[in-house]
């Protein structure tokens, strides 16, 4: 019989996605459009991240009640304890749950500078952790948390890490999702760790399409992921031709979708960057058709 590449079913799969917020009317038109590409897959939701130091506050929240509102869609908003008292990070919150905001991706967040230590502010919460369990004394929120395949870099070893990922679930966390990796074994090794942990809630692979290396090794040191090297050899000769490495992209990334759902994975988490293209081809290829399609 003829193997099928791809053999998601329909049904079968949920994704979520990851937005950021818009700076110019130009950015937010664009991520309009990817949100109204995305909807008709039915996200089990999406999310909208927040900027250092708070710095997008306001965009973070009217992009995420925006969603709610006009896409109809389950919406979660990231919050960060960077440069934030409690009680500054409660007047957030309460603006969140009045706004029907009901999930937070709750999140340590970095200092400025790349690579510098966490300074928690001297009336704030000190890591996430602390922070899962201040909005949990706010409100009912559901709260994802995030998960380092790799180890995240000021953790003092893996198994540090997890149980400081254990912490923030007992917190009362229902959800991690994953920083991104480009290994699938290196998921399923950190999967079977966290069982072994006795951590049972869900572990979402956070998949980004990566389009331009170079960028994203910039990115990818500072936060415990590690772009291998063949990546560099797929790209190289391409800085002209936008067109193939965007198929280069969504190749590499539908393979390690592939295998992760080979490997049992039914959750997945994608990195958008604001375009809708690659995860929605990427759904498409495991097996997700918009509502009311039928093939
Ligand atoms: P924590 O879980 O608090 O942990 C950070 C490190 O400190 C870990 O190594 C942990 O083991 C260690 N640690 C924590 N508490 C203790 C303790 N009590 N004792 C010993 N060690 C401890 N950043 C943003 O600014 N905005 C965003 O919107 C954003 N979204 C993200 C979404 C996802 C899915 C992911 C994976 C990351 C995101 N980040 C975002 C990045 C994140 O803020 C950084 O990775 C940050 O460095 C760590 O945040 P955390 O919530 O994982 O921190």
């Amino acid at each position: 019989a003829d193997t099928p590449l791809f053999s998601g079913l329909p049904g079968d799969i949920e994704a979520s996605f990851e937005f950021f917020p818009p700076k110019t009317e130009k950015m937010e038109i664009k991520l309009w459009d990817a949100v109204q590409d995305l909807a008709p897959l039915e996200p089990s939701f999406v999310s909208v991240t927040y900027g250092a130091g708070g710095s997008t506050r306001e965009r973070t929240h009217n992009t995420v009640a925006r969603i709610i509102r006009e896409a109809h869609l389950p919406a979660a908003a990231h919050l960060t304890c960077v440069a934030a008292s409690k009680d500054e990070i409660r007047e957030v919150a309460e603006q969140y749950w009045e706004a029907g905001v009901r999930h937070i991706v709750a999140l340590r967040g970095d200092a400025g500078e790349p690579g510098a230590p966490f300074e928690p502010h001297p009336e704030g919460y000190r890591n996430a952790a602390e922070l899962v369990a201040g909005l949990k004394g706010i409100a009912d929120f559901e709260i994802s948390v995030a998960a380092y395949p790799e180890t995240h870099p000021d953790a003092d070893c893996p198994q540090a890490d997890l149980d400081n990922l254990k912490r923030k679930l007992d917190a009362g966390a229902t959800r991690a999702i994953s920083q991104f990796f480009f290994s699938a074994d290196t998921f399923f090794r950190f999967r079977d760790e966290a069982a072994k942990n006795g951590i049972d809630a869900p572990i979402l692979p956070g998949i980004l399409p990566v389009t331009n290396v170079a960028q994203a090794r910039k990115f990818a040191g500072a936060c415990g992921a590690e772009i291998p090297q063949w990546m560099d050899g797929l790209f190289e000769g391409l800085d002209e031709r936008p067109a193939a490495r965007q198929l280069v992209a969504a190749t590499v990334a539908a393979e390690l979708c592939r295998r992760l759902y080979a490997g049992g994975v039914r959750n997945f988490h994608f990195y958008t960057l604001n375009r809708a293209d690659l995860a929605y081809a990427i759904c498409h290829m495991l097996g997700m058709r918009p509502k009311g399609d039928v093939r």
